[in-house]
């Protein structure tokens, strides 16, 4: 395994890779979360490169950019054991250069959710994916659907670009106990931690509704809601049952199902997570 910290060194490895090539964005910290994009991506190509960026462009001001937990040594060793070609660990101004201004906004769909929490944080997804993809320019780039609505914008700044890159979701990796996995999570305090599952509870008792028939996103809500908001270590900032494409709130479910996602602050640390409900039953 190589690992590289510039896009002419990237280039240059990434000419001699046999393809396809799969690529694996990342802030590091790795997790099984992130294990399960390589395996995915190791299963379908015969190269695989992770990047490894704390993005800061995608945190706002008063954010965690600075206490984003790192540990490059710890990364390379588990991306190594994974069979990864190439690891891509740029610096902030190789991929910022100080007279950059290009940014790629992905509209209307970035400031619904977590863009109306976090203004500007999928303009900075937008832009550091674009970035990402011209420069190792993969056959496939994977993506967790822990984070749904970054899965939806990215594949509509895909498609709006034209990008020739095929985007592969890949399922949440959960623990034991519901909570999904993070990097962020390391930061729990023993009481927020146990506390934490509640999340995926509140997801799952929602969940359960749907499979017994429940079709009013406000009760889908209310059942999340009902589950979380005894927790007094948690504090929901949302909860959304949306249009999987559009990401629109909704008041009756159609056909393409729900979205049902939430936001919450355990403390400092802000968790989140979703479900995908559909014909199909309940995933994620
Ligand atoms: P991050 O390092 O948090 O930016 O995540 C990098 C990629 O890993 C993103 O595509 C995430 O959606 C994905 N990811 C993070 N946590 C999980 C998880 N628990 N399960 C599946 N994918 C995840």
């Amino acid at each position: 395994m190589r690992t590289l910290t510039t896009i002419a060194e990237l280039r240059a490895a990434r000419a001699a890779l046999p393809g396809p090539v799969g690529l694996v964005p990342t802030m590091g910290y790795l997790h099984e979360g992130h294990l399960g994009l390589v395996r995915a991506a190791r299963a379908e190509n015969a190269s695989v490169v992770v990047s490894i960026f704390v993005n800061p462009t995608q945190f706002g001001p008063g954010e965690d950019l600075a206490t984003y937990p790192r540990d490059l040594e710890r990364d390379f060793k588990l991306s190594e054991h994974e069979g990864v070609d190439l690891v891509f660990a740029p610096s902030v101004s190789e991929m910022y250069p100080p007279d950059d201004a290009v940014t790629v906004d992905p509209g209307p769909i970035g400031s619904r959710l977590e863009g109306a929490a976090r203004p500007g944080h999928f303009r900075g997804v937008g832009t550091v994916v674009t970035k990402l993809l011209n420069v190792v320019q993969p056959d496939r780039a994977y993506f967790g659907q822990k984070d749904a609505q970054q899965l939806v914008v990215i594949e509509h700044v895909v498609r709006g670009l034209f990008l020739p890159v095929t985007i592969v979701a890949c399922p949440t990796v959960r623990e034991p106990d519901g909570l999904a996995l993070s990097s962020r999570n390391v930061r729990l305090t023993p009481t927020q931690r146990a506390a934490a599952p509640a999340l995926y509870r509140g997801l799952a008792r929602a969940s359960n509704g749907w499979r017994a028939g429940e079709r009013s996103p406000e009760c889908l809500r209310a059942a999340v809601r009902a589950e979380v908001e005894p927790e007094r270590e948690l504090c929901l900032e949302y909860v959304s049952a949306a249009h999987p494409r559009t990401l629109e709130e909704l008041q009756t479910v159609p056909a393409e199902g729900v979205l049902l996602s939430l936001a919450s602050h355990a403390g400092s640390v802000r968790l989140i997570d979703n479900v995908r409900l559909g014909e199909e039953g309940a995933t994620g």
